[in-house]
């Protein structure tokens, strides 16, 4: 196949049986042949193939990669002509938004409803930053007299990008925006699981303007292609999200070329009603919290601490609303949650749900498999509230990536504080309170990237997302992920008149 560097790539229907990788702004196979099934999580039905790329691959991507950055074509453009392709991309996203949301549920097994939301702010995130990089800038610093310094924000450069599949299309969006909105060329890496929508995003970069080059994708297993993606001297940064132990082998092969490394990782967040709050919106903010995308967020509230005053009475409602919680075809707009992503996330997921029983704790609902009629070999998971629970067993240390949260009692603001920060995590957080000072003495108290102050939300285009301790570090989002994706450049002068001697020669 032969296709000149300059032609778009041709738009093709969403929704298909085979889905290439984009190299250099061409369709592409693994050079293997290769290819490898994707399936629909709610039926166990495989949904199309992609390539199964290998190392080298690999190699190929960042080659171009490398070419589209150093060749500067890209990175040199007007900001404002680089945030009009960013705008592009939006647009058409925006004009197969249904299609998007479709392909996003088949691949994920996520409700309708938590996918559109999705793909929304996958929207938003290109429009976040077409807007942001044009307001984006270095600074003037003051000097002694005759020296003048300025700082200019370049782009750092060949960025590897390794998502999970929790949010395939949004993370994504996560990470190609910023970065190219910055000028930097990518070579994403989608799950193994659910490639299929970040491929589709990676056309549609290309319909909306990015040269040949700046967005490749290569789809394969973790082990050989994340890893050369860590690996290869060409690659300048590598921003991964997904588990804590690969985020820690990450950090470490990236010190062999000092990348510059930015890691989303695991969570357990604490998630603290007080007495004194609104109990309507705590009960809806923490099923939210725990039952969102089926509880496989990275910033799931997986550790509920309730207020010994209203302890029985929140319960009852929320376990109450828990047991109605409709699972069930995730294209349903009646259905609330949605399948778990394979078999092997629910075993995990059950098999944290059974050390919970053997260390003395309490199933108050949920806690096995479901089979939902119609979707019997599809992955479902009953919503899970587990208690009789302390900080000493695994299901309230470890992240459970699931429909399972934990609950404890607390007496007073100090006590919590504590309890919320006896973790190895430090990703996500939230109060629920009608007291501003309490709620604003917790905020300040919790060790954790985010916090959440009487509210279900944890991100928004322009709100800085990541984690404390072992939760990783870096921003995404807002102007923060903009800094890492740039290197500051500091530019000193001198502009006397008079030569300066400094040696006295
Ligand atoms: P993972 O960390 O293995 O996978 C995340 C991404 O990294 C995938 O694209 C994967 O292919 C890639 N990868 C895997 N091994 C790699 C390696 N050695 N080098 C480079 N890249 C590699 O996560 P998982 O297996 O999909 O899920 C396991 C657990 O991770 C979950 O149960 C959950 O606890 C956690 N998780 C966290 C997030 C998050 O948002 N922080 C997302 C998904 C999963
Ligand atoms: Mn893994």
């Amino acid at each position: 196949m032969s296709v000149t560097k300059e032609k778009k790539l041709e738009p093709l229907a969403i929704k298909r049986d085979y889905y290439q990788m984009i190299i250099d702004g061409e369709r592409v196979d693994a050079l293997s042949k290769e290819t490898e099934p994707t399936f629909n999580p709610a039926t166990g039905e495989i949904i199309a193939h992609v390539p199964k790329a290998s190392v080298e691959d690999v190699e190929r991507a960042v080659r171009a990669a490398r070419k589209a950055f150093d060749n500067g074509k890209w990175r040199r453009w007007p900001v404002g002509k680089r945030a009009r392709v960013l705008n592009k991309i939006a647009a058409i996203m925006r004009s197969r938004f249904n299609e998007l949301v479709e392909l996003e549920v088949l691949n994920s097994g996520k409700t309708l409803s938590a996918a559109q939301g999705q793909v929304m702010q996958a929207i938003e995130d290109f429009e976040f930053y077409a807007g942001a990089i044009v307001g984006f800038r270095g600074e003037v610093n003051n000097m002694p007299q005759g020296f003048l310094n300025y700082t200019q924000k370049e782009p750092v450069g060949v960025c590897g990008q390794i998502i999970p599949w929790n949010y395939p299309l949004m993370m994504a969006a996560w990470k190609i925006a910023p970065a190219i909105a910055a000028g930097c060329s990518v070579v994403l890496k989608p799950a193994g699981l659910t490639p299929l929508t970040a491929i589709v995003l990676t056309e549609i970069c290309h319909e909306g303007g990015v040269p040949p080059g700046v967005v490749n994708i290569v789809t394969g297993p973790g082990t050989t292609v994340g890893d050369e993606i860590v690996n290869h001297p060409d690659v300048d940064k590598v921003a991964f999200t997904g588990s804590t132990p690969v985020g820690k082998d990450i950090m470490e092969k990236a010190s062999a070329t000092l990348k510059r490394v930015t890691l989303e990782l695991g969570g357990k967040s604490p998630n603290i009603v007080f007495d004194d709050a609104d109990l309507d919106a705590a009960v809806y903010g923490s099923l939210f919290g725990i039952f969102y995308n089926t509880g496989q967020s990275c910033e799931a509230r997986s550790r509920l601490y309730v207020h010994e005053n209203i302890y029985d009475e929140f319960m009852e409602r929320f376990v109450e609303k828990t047991k109605q919680l409709r699972l069930g075809d995730p294209f349903n707009k009646e259905t609330q949650i949605g399948a778990i992503i394979s078999r092997k996330q629910l075993e995990v997921i059950d098999g944290y749900v059974k050390s919970a029983v053997e260390d003395g704790a309490t199933i108050v609902t949920g806690g096995h498999e479901v089979k939902v009629e119609g979707f019997e070999n599809g992955y479902w998971y009953a919503p899970t509230i587990i208690t009789d629970v302390n900080h000493s067993m695994k299901v309230v240390k470890e992240e459970i990536f699931g429909p399972v949260v934990v609950v404890m009692k607390f007496k007073d603001e100090k006590e919590v504080i504590e309890l919320a920060n006896d973790s190895e995590y430090g990703l996500g957080s939230a109060v629920w309170t009608k007291d501003h000072g309490k709620a604003t003495r917790v905020a300040n108290g919790i060790q954790a990237g985010i916090v959440m102050v009487n509210c279900p939300f944890s991100a928004f285009p322009g709100t800085p997302f990541g984690g404390y301790k072992q939760s990783g570090f870096g921003r995404e989002l807002s102007v923060e992920a903009l800094d890492l994706y740039t290197e500051t450049k500091s530019i000193l002068s001198y502009y006397g008149s008079k030569p300066l001697n400094p040696l006295g020669v």
